[in-house]
């Protein structure tokens, strides 16, 4: 029953840095958040001691009572928060729901079409290194040269030629909402399944914030941990006809052993996402990236080559296109770094230089809106970022700008009590 402090000093350590990190610094990569303290003492607890192959009511292992209990409450919820047919909580992961989803509707060697990882897709959607790239015959469709858009027309020829199977729907870098239904249609046309892989935007769909994909696709998987604000985790939600083929693609398909601890964590944030404190939340996400989209097309940061890819956002992140910029992707993320506030370089579609260097970043608010950020906030975090962004970026403004950033990190207090 010793502490983690004194039965392993280095690793208590490294968390109480780690934390103080979390609460001294903003967070702004846009796949991140802060799960409530309720979440970390649920995936903290006992649960992570128990056996649980199968499902509530089916379980290969005895004592599963209590687990199945947490379960089925995880099932519940997600299912009625976003009108799922059926779902499964028990994926380790969002790659994981996504290898499983595939798992369930494909056979190796099938045709896939997705968006390309360099204008947005995820490496799920079928990278070349990645299972699904291995696996599977992938065709990727990508975004338009001018508009920076999905561009639904070639979406629609290359399912006409290559007559896919799976059309998959979603991204990891992308500031615009996608048209669902005109990919059913697409789907339809073909006879392919369609998947929406809404990872990054769940938590607005979870808000009424986003239109959902639930209506129009035959699977969607989502992880738990970025706007969602649960556990780190995957989910797949489905139409009732395919619950039985996802869930033995699961397990023993994929998976051994669920991890109940997670999804108790799981259910407790399908509880929060259902409060109305949440959907605030939600919507001062938007609110703050609406407000970065539009102070980092102010003139004098467009001046210097700097803008937002597709001029501005409906979801909780901006792409920053530095194509124009001197300021390459790995210097912006450095220098927003020094001053306390953490992003991520990302390639933008039709990068010209190397995928470890970038022209754009990431930049997301979710986090934020989580710590408490209100509009005023989010004003002064763009200021911060649009300032730090120009050039002759010296030792005084670096200080300057990392005191306004302190200023904004003590005014909204991040896990006090831990
Ligand atoms: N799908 C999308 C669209 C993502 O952006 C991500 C994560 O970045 C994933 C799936 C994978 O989630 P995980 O990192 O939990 O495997």
């Amino acid at each position: 029953d010793r502490p983690l402090g004194e039965v392993d000093p280095q690793v208590a350590a490294a968390v109480a840095d780690e934390l103080h990190r979390q609460q001294s610094t903003l967070e702004m990569i846009a796949s991140e958040n802060f799960a409530p303290v309720a979440v970390l003492e649920a995936q903290g607890s006992v649960l992570t001691n128990k056996y649980a192959e199968g499902y509530p009511g089916r379980r290969y292992y005895g004592g599963c009572e209590h687990v199945d209990v947490v379960e089925q409450l995880a099932i519940d919820r997600v299912k009625e928060l976003f009108g799922a047919e059926a779902a499964n909580v028990q994926p380790h992961s969002g790659a994981s729901a996504n290898a499983a989803a595939m798992f369930a509707l494909l056979s190796p060697g099938d045709t896939i079409l997705g968006l390309d990882l360099a204008h947005g897709g995820h490496l799920t959607h079928g990278m070349r290194i990645n299972f699904s790239g291995k696996l599977y015959n992938v065709v990727a469709y990508h975004v338009d040269e001018k508009t920076h858009r999905v561009d639904m027309e070639e979406v629609e020829r290359l399912a006409k030629e290559h007559r896919p199977k799976l059309i998959i729907a979603g991204w990891s870098a992308y500031p615009r909402q996608l048209d669902f239904p005109e990919f059913r249609r697409i789907a339809d046309e073909v006879g392919a399944f369609l998947m929406v892989d809404m990872a990054h935007f769940a938590g607005l769909v979870a808000a009424g914030l986003h239109p959902s994909p639930v209506p129009y696709a035959d699977v969607v998987t989502t992880t738990t941990h970025k706007t969602l604000g649960g556990p780190r985790g995957g989910v797949i939600l489905s139409k009732a006809e395919y619950a039985k083929k996802i869930n033995s693609a699961v397990f023993p398909g994929q998976q051994g052993g669920p991890l109940e601890h997670v999804i108790a964590g799981k259910a407790v944030a399908f509880k929060v996402a259902a409060s109305d404190d949440f959907k605030d939340r939600q919507k001062r996400t938007l609110e703050g990236s609406a407000i970065l989209a539009e102070r980092l097309t102010r003139k004098d940061v467009t001046d210097v080559g700097i803008t937002v890819l597709t001029g501005g956002t409906d979801v909780h992140l901006v792409l920053v296109d530095l194509r124009d910029s001197e300021l390459d992707g790995q210097q912006g993320e450095d220098r927003l770094h020094s001053i306390g506030i953490t992003v991520n370089r990302n390639a933008v579609p039709f990068d010209p230089r190397p995928p470890m260097v970038t022209s754009g970043l990431r930049i997301g608010t979710p986090a934020l809106a989580t710590r408490g950020f209100g509009k005023a906030d989010f004003e002064e975090v763009a200021d911060i970022i649009a300032e730090a962004l120009l050039p002759d970026f010296d030792e005084t403004r670096k200080a300057t700008l990392a005191a306004r950033v302190t200023t904004l990190a003590e005014k909204h207090p991040l896990y006090p009590n831990l």
